[in-house]
């Protein structure tokens, strides 16, 4: 019965005004050349993935691992989005809001960095020409969980980057990242690896 109905409206339908001819399959949708692209959509289910669970889910979904961050990266064309996010004690040292005023200065400092430095983090061949730029970087933070730093960028290249690897300086840049879960979705690659202080690579 369930299955009659899906059905019905491919079927033809007798009404009073003669047969009614079904409907046209709908003709396959290109895709939009900039905008909501193939690797980006599945980029973007990546960073669901990685979002807060929702109200009333299990406080695990919350829990991130000391040392460890996660990034994700999606690539399409010559342009990409990625999302860093680390524990605030391996980025700055403490997860609660600033008290102090030194405490404030600290988690500036970092915010700071992590703004200026896309390039250095995620590392493209120079040859690409690309540029990373901050788009935001915040405190992910709920009552009685740990305070996660997001920071995201947009990326921009002269050259579309498919193919050639992508190095990272992560752990350089903040030593109290050991590791890093890398996500990678691009428009003709998905892959993932854990990248231990900056040694290893990924092709989009
Ligand atoms: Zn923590």
């Amino acid at each position: 019965m369930v299955t009659r109905l899906l059905h019905a409206p491919l079927l033809a339908r007798r009404t009073r005004h003669g047969l009614v001819p079904p409907p046209q399959p709908q003709p396959a949708r290109r895709r939009p050349p900039m905008a909501m692209l193939a690797g980006m959509s599945a980029a973007v289910a990546i960073a669901s993935a990685f979002a807060p669970a929702p109200a009333g889910a299990s406080s695990h979904a919350w829990q991130h691992v000391h040392g460890q961050a996660r990034l994700m990266l999606g690539v399409e064309g010559k342009t990409g989005q990625a999302e860093l996010r680390a524990a605030g004690d391996d980025v700055f040292g403490f997860e609660h809001a600033p008290r102090t005023a030194s405490e404030r200065d600290v988690q500036a400092k970092a915010f700071g960095r992590l703004r200026a430095s896309g390039a250095q983090l995620i590392r493209f061949d120079p040859a690409l020409g690309c540029t990373i730029s901050a788009r935001d970087v915040r405190m992910d933070t709920k009552p009685g969980a740990h305070g996660e730093v997001v920071a995201t960028y947009q990326i921009a290249c002269r050259v579309a980057p498919q193919g050639k690897p992508v190095r990272f300086g992560i752990s350089a840049a903040f030593p109290g990242i050991d590791r890093v879960a890398v996500q990678l979705v691009s428009d003709t690659a998905q892959s993932g690896a854990t990248i231990s202080r900056d040694r290893g690579q990924l092709v989009p």
